[in-house]
């Protein structure tokens, strides 16, 4: 089956492997399918333990002299592998929308939205900058300096498959860094594709490798790196079962780890709110990727005096949307990206009506003309959600918004922190002296006040509680791959 690009070059298909392409070591491939025909498009790798240590060898060989190489040519390198993937915009928004399902205008703006990151890290690279520590005593210099902390273990989802490379390799080799690579199982092509280009752009062999595998042998790839020693961080972004599982199996090697893990964002709309602002900044925050993004709202809460309002602005905006494969124009909400997750979404739904909850719009998969496999379902406002509901306690992953009335900003304050997760929190109000309360009462990494877009790569992405820890993007994501080493020299006098 075709995936329409023009450059096939950006399908190579095979490991990358101390700077050569190269198959599984045992000749075995798996399947990658479109979500929204559930048509294979390709084989990859289905590497294994020989795969990752491997992958290991050739990092840590080359970590020797890449931490050597002048921070001025590292960003070179990066801001040409930058400037390739800007120039690749039209093909990788395609790949990435044919893998994952996002439509097309999104997999193109996921794009450059990687490249920012890979840009933005470019210019980081030069101002990895030490610092002189007055001493304390005559005839004596103390400074502290930024090293890179040697082979980093990349593992990432599928849900931005540019994105989330871009965020981890770009720090990782401005840093000094060298990589491994695991991407996810479901979006291999895009990462692949990347590399390609990191290739062109001159990163040496064995600074950059990727090892793809399927869910059922990626254990087995990623045990090596948690056990290597050599392996000196994992940065992770994924569920946070695994994101925990990773922290304790490492433990043994006292690796450093950025964990970007699950959400169960709160957006609350406060009587005071410009509702159409609110309504607005859900939908764009909500939607986004047919509602699989970690910072997507998962239980929306909204006052009981603009309540029923706000309710009807959404339920209309919401009914409009327009469900298809990427590969129509129209579409604004693509596939699920596997049978999983729809199973999910509609467990959720089905659990809420059971328990009280009532369906104003969707709540159903979609089957039509264009909708061919089962992997679509219709985006669904539900009213009358509980904090008992699967829909409050888990993050749904899907199109699906269950509202709650609340009557008190302590009591909507309290519910919205009831949770183990932490990554984003929305509010709406146009009251000033509410605005800094709430900012400082949620217990979230990111907060958006009246803003339903949040990330931008100058700025520090990343949860706290079971959403994980460490930081991507801005001056913060590059600190992840680096350590201080403190320098004293005595005797100068
Ligand atoms: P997942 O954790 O199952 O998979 C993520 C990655 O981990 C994949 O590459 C997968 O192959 C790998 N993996 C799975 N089992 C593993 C194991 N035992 N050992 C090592 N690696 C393993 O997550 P998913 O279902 O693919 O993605 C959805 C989840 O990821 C959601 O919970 C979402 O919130 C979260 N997520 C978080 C962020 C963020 O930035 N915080 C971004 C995207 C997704």
């Amino acid at each position: 089956m075709s995936l329409s690009i023009s450059n096939d070059s950006l399908l190579p298909g095979r490991n990358y492997i101390d700077g050569a392409w190269v198959d599984a070591a045992d000749g075995t491939t798996f399947p990658v399918s479109d979500p929204a025909t559930d048509a294979v498009f390709t084989q990859v790798p289905n590497s294994g333990a020989e795969d990752a240590k491997r992958a290991v060898d050739a990092a840590q060989k080359a970590f020797a002299s890449w931490r050597k190489v002048p921070a001025k040519q590292r960003a070179a390198i990066i801001k040409r592998w930058n400037d390739l993937i800007v120039a690749h915009t039209e093909d990788l928004g395609k790949l990435i929308s044919r893998e994952q399902g996002k439509p097309l205008a999104e997999g193109k703006g996921e794009v450059l939205y990687a490249a920012s990151y890979v840009e933005w890290f470019a210019e980081e690279a030069t101002r990895t900058n030490g610092e002189i520590i007055p001493a304390p005593v005559p005839g004596r210099r103390m400074y502290a300096l930024r090293e890179p902390v040697g082979v980093i273990a990349a593992v990432t989802p599928w849900n931005f498959p540019a994105a989330m490379i871009a965020r981890k390799i770009a720090p990782a080799l401005a840093a000094g860094c060298t990589v491994v690579c695991k991407p996810a199982e479901d979006t291999p092509l895009t990462s692949l594709a990347l590399v390609k280009l990191a290739e062109q752009a001159g990163v040496p062999a064995g600074v950059l490798n990727i090892v793809t595998a399927s869910r059922e042998n990626t254990p087995a790839v990623v045990d090596v790196w948690l056990d290597d020693a050599r392996v000196r961080k994992i940065t992770f972004t994924g569920s946070t079962p695994v994101g925990k599982h990773l922290a304790r199996r490492s433990a043994d090697t006292l690796k450093k780890l950025s964990l970007e893990l699950g959400g169960n964002a709160p957006f609350i709309v406060f009587d005071d709110a410009d509702l159409d602002a609110a309504v607005e900044g859900l939908m764009i925050s909500k939607f986004r990727n047919g509602g699989q993004t970690c910072v997507c709202p998962n239980r929306v809460y909204v006052q009981a005096g603009v309540h029923d309002a706000f309710v009807e602005k959404l339920a209309a905006r919401v009914g409009a949307l327009v469900v298809g494969p990427a590969t129509s124009a129209s579409s604004q909400i693509g596939p699920m990206i596997n049978a999983r997750a729809v199973e999910k979404i509609e467990r959720h739904v089905r659990n809420a009506v059971e328990n009280g909850a009532k369906v104003v719009v969707g709540g159903t998969r979609v089957q039509s003309e264009q909708c061919t496999s089962a992997n679509y379902f219709a985006p669904t406002v539900l009213i009358h959600a509980t904090p008992s509901m699967d829909c409050s306690c888990e993050e749904t992953f899907g199109p699906v918004v269950p509202v709650t009335r609340f009557e008190t900003e302590a009591d909507v304050i309290a519910q919205a922190n009831a949770t183990p997760f932490g990554l984003a929190a929305y509010f709406y109000s146009t009251d000033v002296r509410r605005i800094w309360r709430l900012a400082d009462a949620l217990e979230s990494g990111i907060v958006g006040v009246n803003e339903g877009a949040l990330a931008a790569e100058a700025a520090p992405f990343g949860g706290v509680k079971d959403s994980g820890y460490g930081r991507e993007g801005s001056t913060h994501g590059l600190e992840e791959y680096m350590h201080i080493k403190y320098v004293c020299q005595g005797q100068l006098d």
